[in-house]
């Protein structure tokens, strides 16, 4: 496993993965999308979650999402020291408005202040010179 991005864990990049990643590291949330029934499909697949079809487009997704559960982390299991300087770390499930849940670091708030139902937006930062990773902010 590599562990270029300032101590914490790479992500296996794949071909069927690459364009998520690499949109993300030009500030940009992209998801796949079903040429035939315009199901969004969250992670990356082969084919469509709805209708099997392999006709999926990578397309430009809405930012924006609702936190639909959180845990908060306050010891790291590995020597992992990019989490360990990050800590508590807030991890969530957020629920995109384009429809799929995804896992996501959200910054910038408090533990105490951490509510499911709370509407975060992603922004970006980069792990590596080809990746990016989408976290989220409380939208105020
Ligand atoms: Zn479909």
């Amino acid at each position: 496993m590599t562990t270029a991005n300032s101590g914490k864990p790479l992500p296996q990049i794949t071909d069927l993965t690459r364009p998520f990643w690499t949109a993300a590291k030009q500030g940009k949330l992209v998801l796949q999308k079903c040429a035939k029934c315009s199901t969004f499909n969250f992670f990356p697949k082969p084919w469509c979650i709805e209708c099997g079809s392999r006709e999926l487009n990578w397309t430009d997704a809405k930012t924006g999402g609702t936190v639909y559960s959180f845990t908060i982390s306050r010891s790291v299991a590995m020597n992992f020291p990019g989490w360990e300087a990050e800590l508590p770390v807030l991890m969530c499930l957020i629920d995109l408005d384009d429809g799929v849940r995804l896992y996501g670091q959200v910054k910038g708030c408090k533990p105490e202040d951490m509510k499911i139902g709370m509407r975060v937006e992603a922004f970006f930062e980069d792990i590596s010179d080809e990746a990016g990773i989408p976290k989220f902010r409380p939208v105020q």
